[in-house]
Parts: structure tokens; C-alpha cells; sequence
């Protein structure tokens, strides 16, 4: 199977050859002829199997046909790397057409935005929350919207973007073509599909399953060891581009600058960060200026870096889920990668839940020459020079506070 086949407009090829797609993958093999006759369409597709050419190429397809000017194609999707992600994309298979998108999404300003949604455009790939914002102050109309993209819906869901999400579904007519993308399907995406969907067609790929591409090694470690073990997995691996993901904000920027203090290029990626310093650590992750970046789930979501050689996640991810997401970062595209995943005893049932989804049993390894039996480090507490304090109130006040650990 080829792109010809779909007989797509012929001023969508150079785009696709200049992105260097040979040959469909099986998510745009399947999706791609539904959409194009003009199906709503359920896709459960983990990131990384080629899902948004599957409906950017549809929506190009049909919007080279009809007026311009006017918001015709609408897509949700919740993080704002992913929005720019797939602007750009976008960006790469209209070619020289005169199809115009934008990207819509917070903390950044909205001048330019607004600006663009005066003039006229005929795609709007959109966070919910500034999407509402235009809305509201009547910036963004939504009243010509013929394609509707909801993607990644189920970490919409997770993110609490849901109720914005109806709102949103108010303005877009009835009349409309609308395919919902996710990894899974609890009850509320199934809800929301069944109220926004018109006879949907389904289609599965790799059923939640990371790609098959990826190796995957837990490495059992106590808990106050973990960086100790980062650190020599570090040494041992191809740093060239790894991806670590921790569970908080504040844990990403502190093990960020305790593997840069080791000497490796690193950068972060979390909700911390302005969007100008996100932007800045994408890039350069992306073009080679840092080796190591260390992410967040969220901020993670749904990134094209196909070059990531490593996911290495420090801490155990919240949802067996969460473990696809990361994992689908690395081995995108029949590429190979590897996934590293440092377990303390505490992260048992969640290692028995990604088992079970990935229906196998995963190697554990022990690093040869790491001290696994190295004691946790002492508190050390400098005293501090006790300075007798001139005009105490009482007398029978201890004269040195015990300081709470
Ligand atoms: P996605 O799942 O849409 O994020 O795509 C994952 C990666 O696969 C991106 O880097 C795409 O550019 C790439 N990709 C998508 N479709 C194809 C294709 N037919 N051939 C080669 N690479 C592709």
C-alpha cells in the first residue's frame, strides 16, 4: 500500500514525500479512507503510530475544496507542545497551498492570535482553555466548523478539560464530521463519544500497547538509592537523547540539575517553565543541544522527537496508562528504543498492572558494580554558631531549639 492510493489531492504528495513517508503506517491505512469519506471515526491509537497524519491528511483534503477564510476544521488536543506539534505538521503537508492554522493555547499572548482569527483562518488546532477564552470575547466563530479532531481525549480527561470541552461543543454545528483519537476508553470518553459521535466507525491499532519496537528493563533499587543508580545508567548509556520522567515538577528540576552537575547537557520540561523556556528545551532536545531532558507526564504528552534513543522513568508513573505514554516517546516510527524503569518495593502493584497490559513479564536487571546495600546518607546538620540572643523573654526557654527533621 502507497499514498496513492488514497487518491488524495495531488497537491498533498510533495508534503508527504517531503516528510519522508514511504509507505502508510496501519493507523492511516485504515483511517485514512473512512475519514476521507466522510465517517466519524473512534481511533484508539497510541502516540507515535503515525495518528495525526491519519486526520491532518483527510482534513487538507477536503478543505482544498470549498471557501477559505472561514474556521472549516477544529482540533482539541490537550497540551500545548502537541498544539504546536500538530500546527507544524500541518504546516509541513499543505505545501504551498493557501490553507492557513494556527495554533491556539495559553501563556503566551493573545494579540497575535486574535489577529490571525480576524483574518481568517481554516484551521484552528487549539488548547480548551484559550479556545474558550476567544470564544467568549468573540474572537474565534465556530459556526463554519465542518471537521471536528478531539485527540488524546482521555488525557483531556485526566487534565480536567472535560467540562470545557462541552462548552466548546456548543458553538460547533451538529453538521459536522468529528473523530475522537485516544489511548484508552474509561466511561466518560466513551460517554463523550456516544453524545458527540454520529455512527462512528472505530478503529484500533495496537490496542493500547506500547509500539513493539521498545525494550523494556526494570531496575529495582531502595528508594535512596535512586539517583545513585540514575546516575550510573547514565554512564553506562548512549546519552545522545534520553527522555527521564519524574512525578513532580519540583523532583524534574532538581534531578535536572543534579545530572548536569555530573557534566551532561540536560534541560527540563515542566508546567514550572514559561512556554518561552518550553519551547527552548524542546528545541534544543530536538536538535541535539541537550542529551538528557527531564519531563513531566504532562509536559511530555504527545511529543515527536523520533530521535529518543532512552526513556528512563526515575519515578513510576501514576496509571499503567501514564507507562504507555511515556514509553510511546521512544521505538516511534519502527525505530528501536529503550525503556528503563527504576522500581522501589512501594511500586509493586503498579509494576503487576503494567505487566498485565503489556502481557508479559518484564526483565529485572541489577547493574553489576552498584552498592545496592549502601546505607542511607546520614543527616548532617552543621551546627550553626549559637549567637545568645540579647533580650530574651524568658528565662526558662530552652537555650537551643531542637530542630524538627
Ligand atoms: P504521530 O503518532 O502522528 O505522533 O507520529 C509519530 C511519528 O511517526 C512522527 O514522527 C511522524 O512524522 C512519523 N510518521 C507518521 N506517519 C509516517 C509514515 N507513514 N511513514 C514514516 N513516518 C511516519
Amino acid at each position: 500500500m502507497n499514498f496513492d492510493q488514497f487518491n488524495l489531492d495531488s497537491r498533498l504528495n510533495a508534503g508527504i514525500t517531503k516528510a519522508g513517508y514511504d509507505k502508510p503506517t496501519p493507523i492511516q491505512i485504515s483511517a485514512i479512507p473512512l475519514a476521507l469519506a466522510g465517517h466519524d471515526l473512534i481511533g484508539t491509537a497510541q502516540t507515535g503510530t503515525g495518528k495525526t497524519a491519519a486526520f491532518v491528511l483527510p482534513i487538507l483534503h477536503k478543505l482544498l475544496k470549498g471557501p477559505g477564510k472561514r474556521m472549516r476544521a477544529l482540533i482539541i488536543t490537550p497540551t500545548r507542545e502537541l498544539a504546536a506539534q500538530i500546527h507544524q505538521a500541518i504546516g509541513q503537508f499543505k505545501g504551498n497551498t493557501n490553507i492557513r492554522s494556527i495554533a491556539i493555547y495559553g501563556g503566551v499572548g493573545a494579540a497575535n492570535q486574535i489577529e490571525a482569527l480576524h483574518r481568517g483562518v481554516e484551521i484552528v488546532v487549539a488548547c480548551p482553555g484559550r479556545l474558550l477564552d476567544h470564544i467568549q470575547n468573540k474572537h474565534a466563530k465556530l459556526g463554519e466548523v465542518e471537521v471536528l479532531v478531539l485527540d488524546e481525549a482521555d488525557r483531556m480527561l485526566d487534565m480536567g478539560f472535560l467540562p470545557d470541552i462541552k462548552r466548546i461543543l456548543q458553538h460547533v454545528p451538529g453538521k459536522r464530521q468529528t473523530m475522537l483519537f485516544s489511548a484508552t476508553f474509561p466511561k466518560e470518553i466513551e460517554r463523550l463519544a456516544a453524545q458527540t459521535l454520529n455512527r462512528p466507525k472505530r478503529v484500533a491499532i495496537g490496542l493500547a500497547r506500547p509500539a513493539h519496537t521498545v525494550a523494556h528493563t526494570l531496575y529495582p533499587v531502595p528508594h535512596h538509592l535512586k539517583r545513585g543508580l540514575l546516575l550510573k545508567l547514565l554512564k553506562q548509556t548512549d546519552t545522545n537523547s534520553v527522555l527521564v520522567f519524574t512525578r513532580t515538577k519540583h523532583r524534574a528540576q532538581r534531578l535536572a540539575k543534579q545530572i548536569a552537575n555530573r557534566g551532561y547537557k540536560v534541560t527540563s520540561l515542566h508546567s514550572n517553565r514559561t512556554q518561552g523556556q518550553r519551547r527552548q528545551a524542546l528545541r534544543g532536545f530536538k536538535i541535539g543541544k541537550y542529551q538528557i531532558m527531564v519531563a513531566t507526564d504532562i509536559a511530555a504528552r504527545g511529543l515527536d522527537i523520533d530521535s529518543i534513543s532512552h526513556v528512563i522513568n526515575y519515578d513510576m508513573p501514576d496509571t499503567a496508562d501514564a507507562y504507555i505514554h511515556r514509553i510511546g516517546r521512544t521505538g516511534r516510527a519502527e525505530r528501536t528504543g529503550e525503556a528503563f524503569t527504576l522500581t522501589t518495593p512501594d511500586d509493586r502493584e503498579m509494576v503487576q498492572k503494567i505487566e498485565k497490559i503489556m502481557k508479559q513479564k518484564l526483565p529485572r536487571q541489577r547493574l553489576p558494580d552498584f552498592d545496592y546495600d549502601a546505607p542511607m546518607p546520614e543527616y548532617t546538620h552543621t551546627p550553626r554558631k549559637h549567637k545568645p540572643r540579647q533580650n530574651r523573654r524568658s528565662a526558662s526557654r530552652p537555650k537551643q531549639r531542637v530542630r524538627q527533621r
